[in-house]
């Protein structure tokens, strides 16, 4: 009966083994937490009030699509239940102009599979947004940000005002599969900057590589004074910022390549902006309930126009 015996070892090694790569790769959520990331608030104001001209009026937001994700996917730990990911794209109204930031997904390919959370009325007001914008910028990416941009009808003319940044065009394997028509971007400049950049009175986009190369987060200062940040996915939810948590290794590592402590560290650094700013309204990636506070305090309204 030894074989027997070896063979209950053997059952058992493998058992603590796969519990612990299970812990590992889909629960833990542990890692590094701070230091390596900052935002200077100041600088980033100083950037936002160097461009001539008024700054905007308010901020609009279209709900493109949505799809379901088990939370730990979103939070590590947090379990296998289901949460909704909307999809959004977002309209900064100047007096004068409009930038769109993030495009949300193809809405060519959700309507051929029937897409059945597509909204088709708005992905239409996001198309015509985008044609008539004076700028459009994506938070990286992914084919759930850059998407619309590449699946537009108009899309030549409309790439003539899409700020693309130089990391994002370099690492078009992040789009998933989602490809841009050949040529298209033959003669394409894209922006190229240091951590942080102006793009009109009172924008700014600021660098945060680690979910994408191209990541990066978009600060608008309303002409009111309030303040906007557009996380982009570096934060799916709130909870993301709140907790200092972020994905599954298993979803960060095996699905999306990304750098899971680059993201921890930027997850850091905005739960101290959060404590030393109160008043800045953070915008996560694909957080129903943040974006429904968001909307009831005014911040953002909901919208293309
Ligand atoms: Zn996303």
């Amino acid at each position: 009966m030894k074989w027997l015996r070896r063979l209950g070892y053997l059952v058992l090694a493998l058992a603590v083994i796969g519990a612990g790569a299970y812990f590992w790769l889909v629960v833990d959520a542990s890692g590094p937490s701070d230091g390596e990331y900052a935002i200077d608030m100041a600088e980033v104001r100083q950037l936002a009030a160097s461009m001539p001209g008024d700054k905007a009026q308010e901020i609009r937001v279209e709900r493109i699509s949505a799809f379901k994700m088990p939370r730990t996917a979103m939070i590590a730990g947090d379990g296998w239940g289901e949460v909704d990911v909307p999809v959004y794209s977002y309209q900064v109204a100047f007096v004068d102009k409009e930038i769109v930031i993030d495009t949300a997904i193809d809405g060519v390919a959700a309507i051929a599979q029937k897409d059945p959370n597509f909204d088709g009325a708005a992905y239409a007001r996001m198309q015509a947004a985008m044609i008539k914008a004076s700028s459009i910028v994506i938070t990286h990416e992914h084919p759930d940000h850059i998407g619309g941009l590449v699946a537009h009808p108009a899309l030549s003319m409309v790439l003539g005002h899409t700020q693309l940044t130089q990391e994002q065009v370099n690492h078009p394997e992040k789009m998933f599969g989602l490809k841009f028509p050949e040529g298209a971007l033959a003669n394409y400049k894209p922006l190229s900057y240091d951590r942080v950049h102006a793009i009109a009175p009172g924008v700014v986009v600021i660098k945060a590589a680690g979910h994408t190369p191209g990541s990066q987060l978009v600060f608008v200062q309303l002409a009111n004074g309030k303040e906007i940040l557009f996380l982009g996915d570096v934060a799916w939810r709130h909870e993301n910022v709140d907790r200092v948590l972020t994905r599954a290794r298993l979803v960060s590592w095996w699905f999306l390549g990304e750098d899971r402590d680059a993201v921890l560290h930027q997850l850091a650094a905005l739960k101290t902006l959060q404590e030393t700013e109160p008043a800045l309204v953070v915008v996560p990636g694909h957080d129903i309930d943040k974006m429904g506070e968001i909307l009831q305090s005014g911040a953002l309204v909901s919208g293309f126009k």
